[in-house]
């Protein structure tokens, strides 16, 4: 297997004066391009401090992470980063938001300019471009948020429980919206999520994580046969339940 992500033998320690958490013992996967990989796990368990070190924002104890044979710390160009919290200043309306990152990267040339535009008309948000996040629903923010990340050209996305502030009904619509975005992207995606339906229908594979300090506990292949996937449409598939409780099994 051709690795493009590669995370080897991951240790993570938080240290405070009084007392060292060890967040994560050992884990060890790898990701190929283009592949959709789910994190998932008890509360607390280190699936965040994992992410944050895939990122390349927090040094890891012990381990290697590398992206296209190479650190992870000099990759940090290449790697989309979203939260919970879509992040949109308020004052600035959706097309200033989408440009911001590109404004602190001093990135604002006429053909990243142009990409962005592109990408707002192709995911219909073109035109909200004057309006201010306020006026809009908390899932077209979340896709807005998603467009500023892209608009940077990142070649690996990292979500860490990105739809888990929207309500259900809207959290399932831009689960799927979002999952064909980075398809047709061409994105390769890490995420972590507590909804084990988001993370089976989103994804190629699920690591499993154990409780803290973490390892990985299994590893479950969600394949929905060949073809482009729906998120939506694969929740009525039998093989959902199966993946489901496989995975609800492991953390109960
Ligand atoms: P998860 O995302 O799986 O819910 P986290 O990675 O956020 O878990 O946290 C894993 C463990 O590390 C938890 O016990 C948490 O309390 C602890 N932890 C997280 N961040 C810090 C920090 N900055 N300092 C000390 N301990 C932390
Ligand atoms: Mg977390």
């Amino acid at each position: 297997m051709n690795a493009f992500l590669s995370v080897d033998n991951i240790q993570m320690i938080y240290q405070t004066p009084t007392e060292e958490t060890e967040a994560v013992k050992d884990v060890s996967f790898s990701v190929r391009k283009g592949e959709f990989i789910s994190i998932v796990g008890p509360s607390g368990c280190g699936k965040s401090t994992l992410l944050s070190a895939i990122a390349g924002l927090t040094p890891q104890n012990r381990g290697t992470i590398t992206m296209n044979g190479r650190d992870i710390s000099l990759c940090r160009e290449s790697i989309g980063y979203m939260f919970q919290t879509d992040n949109l200043l308020p004052w600035r309306s959706i097309y200033r938001n989408v440009l911001l990152g590109l404004e602190i990267q001093k990135k604002l040339t006429e053909e990243n300019i142009n990409y962005a535009d592109e990408l707002l008309k192709k995911y219909d948000l073109w035109q909200f471009r004057d309006s201010y996040p306020n006026r809009l629903s908390g899932g077209m923010r979340q896709r807005v948020a998603l467009i500023r990340t892209l608009a940077l050209k990142p070649e690996l996305l990292l979500l860490d429980e990105a739809f888990s502030a929207l309500d259900y009904q809207t959290r399932v619509k831009v689960s799927g919206d979002v999952y064909d975005i980075l398809k047709k992207e061409n994105k390769t995606l890490v995420m972590v999520t507590h909804d084990i339906p988001e993370a089976v229908t989103m994804s190629d594979r699920v690591i499993v994580l154990s409780k803290r300090p973490a390892v990985v506990q299994k590893t479950v292949v969600t394949d929905f046969g060949s073809g482009v996937r729906s998120p939506v449409s694969v929740r009525t598939d039998p093989r959902f339940q199966t993946y489901f409780n496989i995975i609800w099994k492991e953390l109960t």
